[in-house]
């Protein structure tokens, strides 16, 4: 985005900026999206990494890569440890980048479950913070945010507590399918009008 431009081009020349864009193919569709690849021939102190474990869904093959202006590409080639990325990962990876059809499945139905996140959040008073990635991140103020996530769990729906960052109130929901999704908000309706 723009603010994150105007914060690159304050830091010094000599201070690395890392930007992680793990959650970055979840963008599309958004007109405030400026692609940050176009700011590495500006500036030589960004870098810019990016993973297939999220939009490509090939977590767990440890796969990824960075983008950066060559001298800090070669450095990082010479530390890296030899075969730091396995040929099978590798392989699904240059596979993956050929599935558009996929991508763009995965992405829509991603675009258009998180709108269905701000439409439940909405008619059931709920605060969700504004998400591009695939998850969202819900206020559950006035209930037991705790208990929620507990019960959540003994109906096999796992959400993720944010205590770790004293956020007690908030849950984190990865967006699942139409299905999932129906099912979370279903159960969530349950429990919300007892706890
Ligand atoms: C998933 C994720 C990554 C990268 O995950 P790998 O499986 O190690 O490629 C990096 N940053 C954030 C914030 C993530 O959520």
């Amino acid at each position: 985005s723009k603010d994150m431009y105007e914060f690159i081009k304050k830091v010094p020349k000599t201070t690395m900026v890392v930007i992680d864009e793990a959650y970055n193919e979840f963008n599309s569709g958004d007109e405030t999206y400026v692609d940050s690849a176009t700011w590495l021939k500006e500036f030589d102190n960004l870098v810019v990494s990016r993973t297939f474990s999220k939009a490509y869904g090939l977590a767990g093959l440890r796969v990824g890569y960075m983008l950066a202006n060559k001298e800090i590409t070669s450095i990082l080639n010479r530390l890296r440890a030899p075969f730091n990325v396995n040929i099978a990962a590798l392989a699904a990876a240059i596979a993956a980048l050929d599935d558009e059809e996929f991508l763009k499945k995965t992405v829509d139905n991603n675009t258009k479950e998180r709108e269905r996140y701000a439409t439940y959040c909405k008619e059931h008073g709920l605060f969700m913070i504004d998400s591009k990635a695939n998850f969202v991140a819900i206020d559950f103020k006035g209930h037991d945010a705790q208990l929620i996530a507990k019960e959540l769990l003994q109906k096999g729906i796992i959400v993720r507590p944010l205590l770790g960052y004293k956020l007690q109130d908030i849950l984190r929901i990865s967006i699942g399918t139409k299905e999932e999704n129906d099912r979370l908000f279903n159960e969530l309706s349950k429990l919300l009008e007892t706890i």
